[in-house]
């Protein structure tokens, strides 16, 4: 299962009884996304859960694919995002406050940790291809990108 399929919609009930509506608790749910996508009932929301679910929505499915938002585009985005929090030095407890933060989002710490440990053997994995290839401006920016997501 991929660390999308692992973010959680935080208070859930309450979002669902605003919307008036039942929504799965999974972020990137098929139904969770069409409602963020077509942003249908979301001015029953307060106003605080109604500006998180406004910047999930523009930092994650504002691509101009034709079968956004399954075009999986909102799941590399988000994938990119962890990274980026764990690039700047923060540990899973740290990126899932973030997250919960930022978007009223939550994981498991644990799960995310998973992500970032198989995020790092991809990139080792990606480098030691670079370094067979003779890539080496592709295998330094790999070996960077791995030592800010370790460090
Ligand atoms: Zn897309």
């Amino acid at each position: 299962m991929a660390i999308t399929d692992k973010i959680y919609v935080k208070n859930h009930q309450q979002l669902a009884s605003q919307l008036e509506t039942s929504i799965p608790k999974g972020a990137f749910k098929g139904a969770t996304l069409d409602i963020l996508f077509q942003g249908e009932g979301l001015e029953k929301l307060d106003d605080a859960t109604r500006d998180r679910v406004l910047d999930f929505a523009q930092d994650f499915l504002d691509c101009d694919c034709d079968n956004n938002p399954y075009c999986g585009c909102p799941e590399r985005k988000f994938m990119r995002y962890l990274l980026e929090l764990r690039a700047q030095g923060l540990g899973p407890d740290a990126i899932v406050d973030v997250m919960s933060d930022d978007y009223m989002l939550y994981a498991y710490p644990g799960d995310v940790l998973s992500f970032l440990d198989d995020a790092v053997r991809t990139l080792e994995a990606a480098e030691g291809l670079a370094r067979v290839d003779g890539a080496s401006e592709k295998h330094e920016e790999i070996r960077r990108v791995k030592r800010d997501l370790a460090k």
